[in-house]
C-alpha cells in the first residue's frame, strides 16, 4: 500500500512547483539569461592530487537576483528545466566558461575548464551543433573544455544521452560523469558510455576517513575507473586527511574546500599565483 502511495504524496509536494515564487522565478531568470547581468559563473580548482599541481577549474553558476540576493543553482537550475530554458543556459554557461579559460591560459596554458550540463540538453538535437560553434569560435584547443553531466541525467534517455556522448567525444571536448555512485545505473550500462572521466559524488569523500562504508565505495569506483581506462576526480575534499587518502587509492584529481572554495576570476587568478604555498 505505501508504494501505491509513495506518487500521490510527491504530487502534492509539487504543488510548489507552481507557487507564486517559483512562477515569479522563472520569469526572472529569462530576464536575467537576456540581460546577462544577474548570472556569473565562479570557479573551483581542480589539482592533479600526486604533486598538487593546478588541472583545471569547474565553472559553477550563480544567479544574484536583485531583492533576493544570491540563489542557489540547486533551486534555479531545476526551475530552468522547468521552464525549458536549460540549454539556453548551459550554452551561455559553456560560451562564457571558453572565455575565462581562454583568460586564464595566458598563465596556465594547459588548464581545463569544466562544466555542468542538463540531461536535456543531451536530448535536443540542436545542443551539440551549438557547441561545435562554441568550441570552434574559441582559441582554446577543445580537449581543455570539460562536460560534466550526471549519472541520472544519463538514465533519463538513454539512446540519446548515448548518441550525444559519442558525437561530443568525436569533437574532442572531454566528459565526466558527475555524481558518480548515487544513482541506480547499471555498471554494465555506465561502463559502455563514450565518457572519459568519473567524478565521485562528494557524499562519499566527505567522511571517506570516518566512514569504512565510503572509503570501499571510493576505493571500488577508483578501480572502476582505472579498468576503464577512465580518469578520476574526487569532489567534496574538506581536510588534508581525505586529500593524502584519495592521493594513495590512486585517484587522480581533486576539488573542496580544503584546496578553495569557488571563486571569482580576479580571486581565482589570484589563487593560481599562490596556490602551492597554501596547500
Ligand atoms: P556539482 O556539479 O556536483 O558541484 C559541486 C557542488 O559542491 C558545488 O555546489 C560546490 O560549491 C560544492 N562543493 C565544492 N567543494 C565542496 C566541499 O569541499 N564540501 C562541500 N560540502 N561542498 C563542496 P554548488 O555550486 O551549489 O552547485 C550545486 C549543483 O548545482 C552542482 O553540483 C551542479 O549539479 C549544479 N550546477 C551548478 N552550476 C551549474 C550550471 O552551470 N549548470 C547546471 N546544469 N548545473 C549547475
Ligand atoms: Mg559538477
Ligand atoms: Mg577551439
Ligand atoms: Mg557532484
Amino acid at each position: 500500500a505505501t508504494s501505491k502511495q509513495l506518487p500521490y504524496i510527491l504530487y502534492s509536494d509539487e504543488k510548489n512547483l507552481f507557487s507564486e515564487r517559483r512562477l515569479a522565478l522563472m520569469g526572472e531568470l529569462k530576464k536575467a539569461l537576456h540581460n546577462q547581468t544577474e548570472l556569473h559563473l565562479v570557479l573551483q580548482p581542480q589539482i592533479r592530487l600526486s604533486d598538487k599541481q593546478v588541472h583545471g577549474a569547474e565553472a559553477l553558476l550563480r544567479w544574484r537576483h536583485k531583492e533576493h540576493g544570491l540563489i542557489a543553482p540547486s533551486e534555479f537550475i531545476p526551475l530552468a528545466e522547468e521552464a525549458g530554458i536549460i540549454t539556453d543556459i548551459s550554452l551561455w554557461v559553456i560560451e562564457e566558461a571558453l572565455q575565462l579559460n581562454h583568460l586564464i591560459c595566458n598563465t596556465n596554458p594547459d588548464h581545463v575548464i569544466s562544466v555542468n550540463i542538463s540531461a536535456q540538453d543531451l536530448e535536443q538535437p540542436n545542443f551539440v551543433a551549438k557547441l561545435t560553434q562554441l568550441v570552434n569560435n574559441s582559441p582554446v584547443a577543445n580537449h581543455q573544455l570539460l562536460l560534466e553531466v550526471t549519472e541520472s541525467a544519463m538514465m533519463n534517455n538513454p539512446g540519446d544521452a548515448h548518441l550525444a556522448l559519442a558525437q561530443i567525444n568525436q569533437l574532442g571536448v572531454k566528459t565526466s560523469i558527475d555524481d558518480f555512485g548515487t544513482g541506480y545505473s547499471s555498471l554494465s550500462y555506465l561502463s559502455l558510455l563514450p565518457v572519459n572521466e568519473l567524478k565521485i559524488d562528494k557524499r562519499f569523500v566527505l567522511d571517506i576517513s570516518a566512514k569504512t562504508q565510503n572509503y570501499t565505495i571510493t576505493e571500488t569506483i577508483l578501480n572502476l575507473s582505472q579498468n576503464l581506462g577512465l580518469q578520476s576526480v574526487a569532489e567534496g575534499i574538506e581536510d588534508a586527511d581525505a586529500l593524502y587518502t584519495l592521493r594513495d587509492l590512486g585517484c587522480d584529481y581533486g576539488q573542496g574546500y580544503y584546496i578553495s572554495k569557488p571563486l571569482s576570476l580576479p580571486d581565482y587568478l589570484n589563487w593560481l599565483a599562490n596556490h602551492l604555498a597554501r596547500i
